[in-house]
């Protein structure tokens, strides 16, 4: 198999782009093909200022590497969610400092043990709802806040095609049309003070991020969260990598052709929320108080 770019031995095979490259064409492809995805969908603009969501994971530090190598503007954020398994969110937490002191930019910690009195693996006792709901409420309220006093016009996130694909599986299954509508690469900025949110990697498969971190020599965890383990996203993953191993390319359509004809299904649907803002931090809400500030009372009534 030879690079269709060089002719010098391929090291991938790309079935759903007919293309093989190797090593040295691999690197600057999926940096432009980064930059093609971004200029699609309008993600981001020369001038923004770009919040990237790092976990210390493959998808989250390789797209950190490729926005720096396109010459935009960023700074990272690390949120250290308390998870003390194997040391989880601590060696998550040193390899996004090594790689933030590589590339030579700014990593922000937000530390939620300290912020709201419980880490994530206590708050899942405590407000008896799904870890991964908990979680992810948490996330999404630091990555706007911080992005909000920090100034960034642009929130990015790792997110791939197999993200992308398994979560689209799960919301069309159990038919949750509010995320559907939710579902999309890029989500604009709202008034009340939600910042623009994007996932430059979406064309990207797993496999496809994996080997530029690798081909990068980029140090990245390499466990997953210990909470994900048998979770239905991963089952999903499997049987949609199946589908693409049968059909190549299947993941892609599927996710494209969701993209293009989703206001064809969602039509009926209003999609505009109404948002206001929460009565206690000011960040958007759809009720009085928002979620992670009742989830903090909670802790609070908890733990006194
Ligand atoms: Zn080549
Ligand atoms: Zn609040």
């Amino acid at each position: 198999m030879k690079c269709r770019k060089c002719g010098e031995k391929a090291v991938v095979n790309l079935r759903e782009h007919r293309l093989s490259l190797c090593k040295g064409c691999y690197i600057p492809w999926f940096v432009d093909y980064t930059e093609k995805t971004i200029k699609k969908f309008r993600m981001i603009d020369r001038g923004d200022r770009v919040l990237v969501a790092v976990s210390g994971g493959k998808d989250s530090l390789a797209l950190w590497d490729v926005l720096n190598e396109l010459g935009y503007e960023t700074f990272g954020l690390y949120i250290h969610l308390g998870i003390d398994y194997d040391g989880y969110s601590d060696v998550s937490l040193q390899k996004s400092k090594q790689f933030a002191e590589r590339i030579g930019k700014k990593l922000v910690v937000v530390d939620v043990e300290k912020e709201v009195g419980a880490g994530i693996p206590e708050l899942r006792g405590i407000t008896r709802r799904p870890v991964c709901s908990v979680c992810g409420m948490t996330k999404r309220y630091y990555m706007n806040r911080i992005a909000m006093e920090l100034g960034a016009s642009v929130l990015a996130t790792g997110h791939n095609l197999d993200d992308e694909v398994s979560q689209l599986l799960g919301n069309i299954l159990n038919w949750n049309i509010d995320y559907l509508i939710q579902q999309s690469p890029v989500l604009p900025a709202r008034e009340e003070g939600l910042k623009k949110k994007v996932k430059p990697f979406c064309y990207f498969t797993e496999k496809q991020t994996l080997l530029y971190t690798v081909l990068r020599n980029i140090d990245y965890v390499e466990m997953e969260c210990p909470f994900s383990v048998g979770a239905t996203s991963i089952f999903n993953k499997d049987i949609l990598n199946q589908l693409e191993h049968r059909s190549p390319g299947i993941k892609r359509r599927f996710y494209d052709g969701f993209l293009n004809n989703k206001h064809v299904f969602l039509k009926d649907v209003v999609d505009e929320i109404g948002l206001r803002n929460c009565s206690n931090c000011g960040m958007p809400t759809v009720n009085e108080v928002c979620s992670f500030c009742k989830t903090k009372e909670r802790v609070r009534s908890v733990v006194q």
